[in-house]
């Protein structure tokens, strides 16, 4: 048959040819014959079958990212119409499916079996089987897709076994989560060295509900919306494990952290307006008291404090100083208000002496014109004798009346100077209670009371957060020689010397405290016992190089000390008395020495 080439002619020829045949006449028989007379090959001329092709990517399984890749290769290759990328396609199947088979389950499964039976940090049989169940429930579909989850969570075990020399970050009890992050990471389709980072992300995650849950809500007494939701997240910090939820879990955290921020902002605001309304207000009756000195002592307390950045030790000290100086106030009132009444009471009986007085003279004054008129009238001597007489007993009565009157006068007059001393003293220390209080009028330190008060404040707060306080006792070495050469008041000045060296060289939390005649403590809180040396004989140093003065010539000043820290069944008695023994060492081994008690 001469080919033809004309496709009008090679299709009239197609259905000639269908006649002739007595073929059925279907589009396939019709496109058989065509292309034969077409002379064109048969498996180049096959039409592409795409309406069946296409539907075979949407049957394919896509639940790991292998099989969704190669789904995708199925996809593109048959849009695309490309015969050589199906076929690469079916042959990368091909050998994913040998791959599969390969899988060395018998391996894993010894493994697994030894991690099951062996001892991992902060595991418990309950929560293996925990996460084997979510990992057996979210694979049981794929064979490689459970693998994979499987082989990650026995790696997260295999991780967490315990090294011999590391110690737990975290409280086994606590330490719920690396079980959990493993499964995480596992059904998460992470590559396996995800497992080597589990162990830290699990603490971390451990952390952060725990941060949630006990420290966030802590604060948050006055929102409990708020502190309701903070419990929440932890708990689903602690149980999300899918990574769409760990993607919900993440918005909410945001969303949390910004109403926080928020919270934060608005406290702040609060905080300063209160201040301020505190300073108004201080300034406001400090203004209207400038007369009371009583009071203005305890508005210029106030005063200084909200002045500084407030800390909890600042607080505190202004309250236990207000506290005692209205207690010393409230005493001291009391005296006074009995002086100034002891005082009405002596001028009341003093006015009364002086009636009763004029009272005795008027009368004496009606008796003698009685004599006088009985004088005038007298006719013999003997009536003028007995009127004489009685004038004179008149007279020595009224005499005798003016006598004791001017005795007592004079006594009511000493008694009332008596109490007019007393008032102004009583006044006098009232003045000063508002600064003296807790503290040594000649060194300005703390004194035994205000140190007693510091003592119970700093060994609370040491216990309360674990941390170390350390306790020096000073003591100025040969200060009766230098009393004796230089005479008491230098050694005053030398005294407050050596508080002001003290002050200006300890940290501003370093408790002084005077606590006999030329001995010093100082409390060094969240100090070690080495640290607390080094500080010690850094102030010997300093008081070295900043040396005392007396009438321009150059005296130095030196202690021995002692130092201990304070101990879980120590009381105050008891530390002071290890400084003490240390200090008292430190004396017998030369003086001018620091040593640890
Ligand atoms: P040591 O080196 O062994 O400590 O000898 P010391 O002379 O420093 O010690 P001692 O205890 O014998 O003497 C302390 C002296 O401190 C005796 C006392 O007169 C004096 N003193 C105590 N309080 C004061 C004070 O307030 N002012 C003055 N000027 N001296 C005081
Ligand atoms: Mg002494
Ligand atoms: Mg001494």
């Amino acid at each position: 048959m001469p080919s033809l080439s004309n496709p009008s002619e090679i299709a009239r020829e197609a259905l000639r040819l269908l006649a002739a045949r007595r073929m059925s006449p279907s589009p396939e028989n019709y496109r058989a014959l065509y292309y034969e007379i077409a002379g064109i090959a048969d498996h180049v001329a096959e039409a592409f079958p795409e309406q069946d092709l296409k539907a075979l990517p949407a049957s394919l399984p896509r639940a790991t990212a292998s099989q969704q890749r190669l789904a995708k290769r199925f996809e593109q290759a048959l849009g695309g119409r490309n015969w050589e990328e199906v076929q690469a396609g079916v042959a990368e199947l091909a050998k994913e499916i040998g791959r599969e088979q390969d899988l060395p389950w018998s391996e894993l499964l010894g493994e697994f079996l030894r991690q099951w039976e062996g001892k991992q940090a902060g595991l418990t049989v309950a929560r293996k089987r925990e996460a084997l169940e979510r990992v057996l429930a979210g694979g049981s579909t794929n064979r490689e897709l459970l693998f994979g989850r499987l082989q990650g969570l026995v790696k997260s075990w295999s991780l967490n076994a315990p090294v011999a020399d590391e110690i737990p970050l975290v409280e086994p009890e606590t330490l719920a989560a690396p079980s959990s992050a493993a499964v995480m990471a596992a059904e998460g389709g992470a590559t396996p060295s995800a497992g080597t980072t589990s162990e830290p992300a699990a603490e971390l995650r451990e952390l952060f509900a725990y941060t949630l849950e006990a420290v966030i809500t802590t604060q948050l007494g006055d929102e409990p919306e708020l502190a309701a939701e903070a419990r929440d997240l932890a708990h689903k910090v602690r149980t999300t494990m899918s990574r769409a939820a760990m993607d919900g879990l993440l918005t909410a955290i945001k969303r949390f952290a910004f109403r926080l921020d928020i919270l934060a902002e608005d406290r702040g605001e609060l905080r300063a307006g209160l201040l301020n309304l505190l300073q108004l207000l201080i300034q406001n009756v400090g203004e209207l008291v400038v007369e009371d000195h009583w009071l203005k002592g305890q508005i210029d307390i106030v005063r200084d404090i909200v002045a500084q950045p407030l800390s909890l030790r600042s607080i505190g000290d202004a309250e236990s100083r207000l506290r005692e100086v209205i207690f010393k106030q409230s005493q001291l009132k009391h005296s006074l208000n009995e002086a100034k009444e002891a005082l009405k009471q002596m001028l009341a009986g003093f006015v009364d002496h002086l009636a009763e007085f004029a009272d005795s003279t008027s009368d004496y004054h009606d008796k003698i014109e009685v004599c006088a008129d009985r004088i005038s009238k007298a006719e013999d001597i003997n009536q003028l004798e007995d009127v004489l007489a009685e004038v004179i007993r008149e007279t020595q009565i009224i005499q005798l009346n003016a006598q004791r009157s001017r005795d007592d006068l004079r006594n009511a007059k000493l008694r009332v100077e008596e109490a007019d001393k007393r008032i102004s003293e009583l006044q006098a220390e009232l003045d000063r209670a508002s600064t003296l209080v807790r503290h040594d009028q000649l060194t300005g330190a703390l004194n035994r009371r205000g140190l007693e008060e510091a003592f119970g404040k700093e060994t609370a707060r040491s216990r309360r957060r674990q941390s170390c306080l350390c306790v020096a006792l000073l003591d100025i070495d040969n200060f009766k020689k230098l009393n004796d050469s230089l005479g008491h008041d230098a050694g005053d000045a030398a005294l407050i010397h050596l508080a002001t060296v003290i002050r200006e060289t300890m940290r501003p939390q370093d408790t002084i405290a005077r606590y006999g005649g030329e001995e010093f403590i100082i409390l060094l809180p969240d100090t070690s016992i080495e640290d607390a040396q080094t500080a010690i004989v850094r102030l010997q140093r300093e008081l070295t190089r900043r040396i005392f003065l007396h009438n321009n010539d150059r005296q130095l000043i030196t202690f021995s000390a002692g130092v201990t820290d304070f101990r879980a069944e120590d009381t105050q008695l008891s530390v002071t008395k290890r400084a003490d023994e240390a200090m008292y060492a430190a004396k017998q081994a030369g003086k001018n020495r620091v040593l640890v008690g």
